[in-house]
């Protein structure tokens, strides 16, 4: 049994705690709003009065707020409570915010792990959650039963921006999803027909299309975007104005898609129109 405090109470940092707690943690927990302690201090987490005071109870505390200045306010205010202290911040943020934590933190003379949570609040503690972390190594390992309790732990290095970059470019792949079904049951239901009823077609062509990436993947890193085209990006960008044409038909906005075409109609008028589709990031990556 680990004691870990938990500095955060919403949706997630309460998921965290009470799984701890029923998986056999001494937990402490604090909050800005102290009425979001009285479920979790029921069923036995100790209630800190201040970050200080939850950062000196535990042998690690676990960061998780809203954002990166929430939680460097919150670690500002711990003082030096934070001195020889292990912190895991698990606060969603950009690379560029998890190193200049990670580098705030250890003047503190504390030891700084960042992570990035994926998983929504329900699945912690569960087999399908994962917990995404770079920084100290051996403050992972250090505390591995306990973060462990939590979700599977996968280090990614000991660069503390890794694990928001990887958290966010997964939320990106989720958010083009999204995205694209959203835009997709606009049209569906453009017609009348429910979305619903169009997931047993949605959801097979997904899966076909996801088989398709192992060979994308491979054509951005290699640069190499016209081997082995079987649907040039020519082809594609008369589908992309297809569908912004029928958007218009339809009076539904094409604010998803039309970033899309216009990318692959750039890149088909520099001369890659018998290119693959993967050739769209060599523009994406240039904008720097
Ligand atoms: P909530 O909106 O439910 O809770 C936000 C928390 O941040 C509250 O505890 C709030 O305190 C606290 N907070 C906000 N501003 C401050 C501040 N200035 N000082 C002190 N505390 C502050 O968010 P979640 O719990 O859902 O998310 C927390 C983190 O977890 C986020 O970074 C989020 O991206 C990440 N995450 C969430 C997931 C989810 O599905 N919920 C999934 C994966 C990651 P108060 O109660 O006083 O308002």
């Amino acid at each position: 049994m680990s004691s870990i405090s938990i500095l955060g109470l919403g949706a997630m940092g309460s998921a965290l705690a009470a799984t701890l707690i029923r998986k056999g943690h001494e937990v402490t927990i604090w909050n800005r709003t102290l009425s979001r302690t009285e479920a979790l201090a029921a069923i036995g987490a100790t209630v800190a009065a201040s970050p200080a005071e939850a950062v000196a109870a535990s042998e690690l505390a676990i960061v998780c707020v809203l954002d990166y200045a929430a939680a460097r306010a919150v670690l500002a205010s711990a003082g030096d409570a934070l001195r020889g202290r292990d912190l895991v911040n698990l606060t969603n943020g950009t690379p560029d915010d998890a190193k200049s934590l990670a580098a705030w933190v250890e003047a503190k003379r504390a030891h700084y792990l960042d992570g990035g949570i994926m998983a929504i609040p329900p699945m912690i503690g569960e087999a399908g959650a994962l917990i995404l972390y770079s920084g100290s190594g051996a403050l992972l390992e250090k505390h591995r039963a306990a973060l462990g309790a939590l979700a599977t732990c996968r280090l990614l290095g000991e660069d503390p921006a890794l694990a928001a970059l990887y958290d966010l470019a997964l939320l990106s792949a989720m958010y083009g999803l999204f995205s694209g079904f959203l835009h997709a049951g606009a049209l569906v239901a453009s017609s009348g027909g429910k979305v619903a009823d169009f997931l047993p077609l949605l959801l097979p062509w997904l899966e076909a299309m996801n088989g398709t990436l192992p060979d994308l993947a491979e054509k951005i890193d290699s640069g190499l975007h016209s081997r082995n085209v079987v649907s040039n990006l020519a082809m594609q960008t008369i589908a992309l104005e297809n569908i912004v044409r029928a958007s218009q038909e339809r009076h539904i906005s094409p604010d998803f898609i039309e970033p899309m075409r216009q990318l692959a109609a750039a890149r088909v008028d520099r001369g890659h129109g018998g290119d693959d589709i993967s050739g769209v990031v060599e523009l994406i990556r240039k904008q720097k």
